[in-house]
């Protein structure tokens, strides 16, 4: 459907039926790629509430031990045993950016956002490859929470 900010990511046209715990359901989930070693789903924590299950908060990638799900789509079924998470706030960052923040992988950093329900992130974790750019991402809740858009002013504390 669209690139991404960050090299080479995508979304797809393609969406699948996300089923959770007792048959909730959450509809047109997006797919974004390119594919990853693993499967992993993220959802917001009022998708948790609505679907009635806990999700943990975990960086890309550390799904051992998280809430599993069934997928659906004009495909088929997969069935996920793990992999559900609400993403940790983070900030992805060249080596340069690094440098210039005087941060590291795994360190983290603070976002202030303006506004009139400005507000503070104080744990945005930092993840750091020579592929990324310089782009913080938060989930539906965070964003509305602190009236996030297109002008609201930010800065990255560290
Ligand atoms: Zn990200």
């Amino acid at each position: 459907m669209k690139a991404l900010y960050q090299h080479g990511q995508y979304a797809a046209q393609k969406t699948v039926t996300f089923i959770g715990p007792r048959s909730r359901i959450i509809s047109n989930l997006r797919i974004l790629g390119p594919c990853r070693e693993i499967n992993q789903v993220e959802l917001a924590f009022t998708d948790g509430i609505s679907l009635g299950f806990d999700i943990p908060v975990r960086a890309s990638g550390h799904i051992t031990g998280t809430p599993g799900c069934m997928l659906m789509a004009p495909g088929g079924f997969l069935e996920l045993p793990e992999g559900v998470i609400r993403a940790a706030p983070h900030v992805h960052m060249h080596p340069d950016d690094d440098d210039f923040h005087g941060v590291k992988a795994g360190d983290f950093a603070r976002l202030q956002v303006g506004g009139d329900c400005g507000m503070t992130f104080d744990r945005v974790l930092v993840r750091t490859l020579p592929d990324f750019k310089l782009e913080v991402h938060i989930d539906t809740d965070e964003g509305n929470a602190c009236g996030l858009g297109p002008s609201t002013p930010c800065q990255l504390l560290t």
